[in-house]
């Protein structure tokens, strides 16, 4: 390699180091604007070609101008994004560096191992049936249609319909029932299946948001086939948990398929002071998960898992081409287990965040976000006006600041400008919230209390601002 060739690799590494390194005290918020950030990296295609150097010099520029906000730092708090552990992202750089396509075991043989290792133990972790298989790909999202795809392969193959090869056209009918509270993700990949989001059984949800196991029953009496169940741990608002063994339980005697969306919820099986919230979650026959958020590896890595591997494989990959080599007891291929063909080996950070986490780092990782969040809510509930509209379950608080939505979308907008810290805003049962989420290593009770400091300056500003605009 000339040095010529090896400088924009120098430059990555120190920018990317200057950069995590810096991550505590960098704005949290974009900074630049879309007009800036198009004229610093837009313009035509270059007609030649321009350094190598240059081009990361420009990213890190785009960067610096504060063109992404510090969405893996300490005190982001908004959607569920998670950090970055730095073996994740360290040997995330070597999976970029060896460029293997981690499709097949004979392409990559030490990342198809490490990916089943990994696999097998997240299984253990999770206190899933052994000889559940396991599939990493891109995030939850597709990780649910992974585990759809292979429940609609069990349920109508039972039906004595292949529908790997014969489609859904003329297919026998698949219910799909899912609580009031699920994920939007669930209707994309029941889209991308061609079920149709139209078509869930939707159920009622308590006050909590989770769903009432009386009003699944009636659903399921009214099915003439056994459905998917769609369960959720962990409301990307609320973090509320469906009562999950109840759920499995119930829709098994009507041989239901039961699916879990446990997008971060389900790293609560994993500390051993919170599994008791998600008692019975292993009785389920397929559930979907991220490692990207609560585990802290980098984009992207969702985590499939189903208990059925036949059905799980039959619905990934059905027949190989003659330049695919047969698979060798022992050896696994990817392939089998995801919708990728070519892939990149997105488990490896996986496997490296566990191993040096060891059970009791992971378990840590989750207890320590649900304390902060805690202490979140504790801070935030002294403050003058504010409700509270969650039980604190796992890492997730709404709050509102008093009764009109726009003095709460004032205070969140106060406080993403401050740059100091991000909280996003949404709508909980058809009023303005926001939303804390804490999923990152890096959050200290430091950041928690420097954060709510920053609420109550917004509260105070806001309440100013309404009381000038009531008096005119
Ligand atoms: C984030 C999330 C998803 C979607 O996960 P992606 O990794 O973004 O595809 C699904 N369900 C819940 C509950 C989530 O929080």
């Amino acid at each position: 390699m000339t040095n010529i060739e090896r400088a924009p690799l120098d430059l990555a590494y120190r920018q990317a180091v200057d950069y995590l390194t810096g991550l505590r005290e960098r704005p949290v918020g974009a900074t630049a604007g879309l007009d800036e950030l198009i004229e610093l990296l837009g313009g035509p295609m270059p007609e030649n070609s321009l350094p190598a150097v240059d081009t990361i010099k420009l990213l890190g520029e785009a960067v610096e101008r504060g063109g992404i906000p510090a969405a893996s730092g300490p005190r982001f708090f908004g959607y569920v994004t998670g950090g970055t552990l730095p073996v994740a992202v360290a040997a995330d750089w070597l999976v970029a560096a060896w460029d293997q396509t981690a499709s097949l075991y004979n392409l990559s043989p030490a990342i198809s191992v490490a990916e089943h290792v990994a696999g097998d133990w997240l299984v253990d972790l999770f206190g899933l049936p052994p000889g559940t298989s396991v599939g990493f790909p891109t995030g939850c999202t597709m990780a649910h249609l992974t585990a759809l795809a292979a429940a609609r392969n069990h349920l109508l193959g039972q039906r004595g319909w292949d529908v790997e090869k014969h489609g859904l056209r003329e297919a026998p009918e698949i219910e799909v029932i899912a609580g009031a509270q699920h994920h939007m993700t669930i209707d994309l990949a029941l889209r991308y299946l061609g079920f149709g989001s139209g078509r869930v059984r939707v159920v009622p949800v308590d006050e909590r948001g989770r769903m009432r196991v009386d009003e699944l029953a009636r659903v399921l009496a009214d099915c003439t086939s056994p459905p998917i169940v769609c369960a959720q741990i962990g409301d990307v608002n609320s973090g509320a948990i469906d009562p999950v063994g109840e759920i499995c339980d119930l829709a098994h005697r009507y041989g239901a398929w039961v699916h879990v969306d446990g997008a971060f919820g389900l790293w609560a099986a994993a500390s051993p002071s919170l599994r008791p919230l998600v008692e019975g979650v292993e009785r389920a026959d397929s559930w979907a998960c991220d490692a990207h958020k609560w585990l802290n590896v980098p984009y992207d890595c969702g985590i499939v898992f189903v208990t059925r591997p036949d059905a799980h494989r039959a619905a990934m990959l059905n027949e190989r081409a003659g330049y695919l080599p047969a698979e060798r007891p022992g050896e696994r291929d990817a392939i089998e287990w995801v919708p990728d063909f070519s892939r990149r080996a997105r488990s490896l950070p996986v496997w490296a965040a566990l191993r040096t986490l060891g059970k009791a780092g992971v378990a840590d990782l989750v207890d320590r976000c649900c304390a902060l969040t805690r202490r979140f809510a504790e801070q935030l509930a002294e403050i003058e006006g504010v409700e509270l509209l969650n039980d604190v379950v796992l890492n997730q608080v709404m709050v509102r600041f008093g009764d009109d939505d726009a003095v709460t979308r004032d205070v969140i907008a106060r406080v993403q400008a401050s740059g100091e810290c991000w909280f996003g805003g949404t709508v909980w049962y058809g009023r303005a919230a926001m939303r804390v989420s804490v999923v990152s290593w890096r959050t200290t009770e430091d950041d928690v209390d420097r954060s709510v400091k920053v609420i109550r300056t917004a509260v105070a500003a806001a309440a100013g601002a309404e009381l000038d605009r009531r008096a005119g």
